[in-house]
């Protein structure tokens, strides 16, 4: 296996591939009249695109802009406010992601309600925030249920687990997103101009590269399924500005060593088995139908919304923040006036700056400079 990936990453197999995907982009260039534009719809293409460089080496051939994939940065204001608001009840103990911890909502973010004495657990899986609940019968456990379809299985296996510890203290609160919704927002959205998008290979995994074909078949537009590493990307790259360059509006799988085209059945199972679909609202994008998920009827009983009734107050949204903006690919991040002033990974404004998945924190860390130049160059 180490054999396998390491030759996903040979940087010599890169640079052949670089080449191509050069002339392809030229190709594409020339079709189009205009730089190609591409987006990636994953937060961990977002950061490997950034940490590789590949923004700033392909600048002069094709436009790479991230899209809404970081699920912690699409969590709504409300949302945040009021997962906040639930850390402050007594009595109750918020289960989450660190990545959740810094986030900021109108008033605060969940770090520093734990400082001002709020209860608040970091955990890496939903299943080791049961085993907490189970030993702590005191507190009533929240889990802020973050995430893509990726995610869910794994809170389907906690739901289960929870279940047959008769647990009466472990609740949900579902803020998970789905992809094809979003892609079908975006796709409807005519300031959203994209000519091919770089599909997410995690959540392809689990749901398979034909949730995707909408893409080609209604809206016309190519895209490819692509994996993590170096050479993935750069295939995936390669194939996608072909299908730009030869006017062919397919979707592909770029990363069939683990993705299916019906995807995994067995984790669809769990998502089935616990969620149904119900509008969401996301950060820049507003309600989408169909776009989240919450717990079905025979499960209520866990849902954190309806056992601890909140109403919080219309969000306060900080001055000149552009993160709606930015997951909507309309700029990029170092194009909002507070990116590496005002908001900086040390005292983030938005959560694209917070998350280890955010565009403005894989910018910032990879390249402060050059994609805004590059954007700018688009319009000539
Ligand atoms: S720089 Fe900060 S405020 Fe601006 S879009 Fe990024 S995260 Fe939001």
């Amino acid at each position: 296996m180490t054999k396998v990936l390491a030759s996903y990453r040979d940087p010599e197999l890169g640079k052949k591939i670089l080449a191509q995907v050069e002339q392809w982009a030229d190709r594409a260039c020339h079709r189009l009249g205009r730089w190609p534009v591409i987006m990636e719809v994953c937060g961990t293409h977002t950061v490997t695109i950034s940490r590789l460089g590949l923004r700033s080496l392909l600048r002069e051939k094709v436009i790479l802009k991230s899209g809404p994939g970081c699920p912690v940065c699409v969590t709504d204001y409300g949302d945040i406010d009021r997962a906040i608001a639930l850390a402050r009840l007594p009595g109750v103990t918020i289960a989450t992601f660190g990545d959740m911890m810094r986030v900021p909502g109108s008033h605060g973010s969940l770090e520093e309600v734990r400082g001002w004495g709020g209860r608040v657990e970091v955990f890496y899986s939903p299943e080791s925030a049961v085993d907490f609940a189970h030993c702590h019968p005191e507190t009533q456990v929240v889990f802020l249920a973050v995430g893509f379809e990726t995610t869910v299985p794994a809170i389907g296996l906690a739901i289960e687990k929870a279940q047959a510890l008769q647990l009466g203290n472990f609740y949900i609160f579902s803020l998970h997103k789905l992809v094809p919704p979003v892609m079908r927002a975006l796709l409807t959205d005519k300031e959203v101009m994209v000519d091919g998008y770089l599909l997410p290979g995690h959540v392809s995994t689990v749901i398979g590269s034909n949730a995707f074909r909408f893409i080609g078949t209604e809206f016309g537009v190519p895209a490819v399924v692509a994996g993590f590493e170096l050479v993935d990307i750069l295939l995936s790259l390669a194939k996608l500005l072909r299908l730009i360059a030869e006017g062919r509006p397919q979707v592909l799988n770029g990363y069939s060593r683990l993705v299916r085209e019906q995807g995994n059945p067995r984790a669809q199972a769990l998502i089935e088995r616990y969620f149904e679909p119900s509008l969401a609202s996301w950060r820049g994008l507003g309600n989408i139908e169909a776009s989240g998920l919450k717990l079905r009827l025979a499960y209520r009983e866990l849902d954190a919304g309806l056992h601890f009734p909140l109403e919080v107050p219309t969000p306060r949204i900080p001055a000149g923040c552009a993160c709606g903006e930015v997951l909507k690919g309309k700029v990029f991040p170092q194009q909002c006036q507070l990116f590496g002033r005002a908001c900086r990974p040390e005292r983030p404004v938005g959560p694209c700056m917070v998350s280890s998945e955010g565009a403005c924190a894989a910018y910032y860390q990879y390249e402060a400079q050059g994609a805004g130049d590059q954007w700018e160059g688009a319009d000539e």
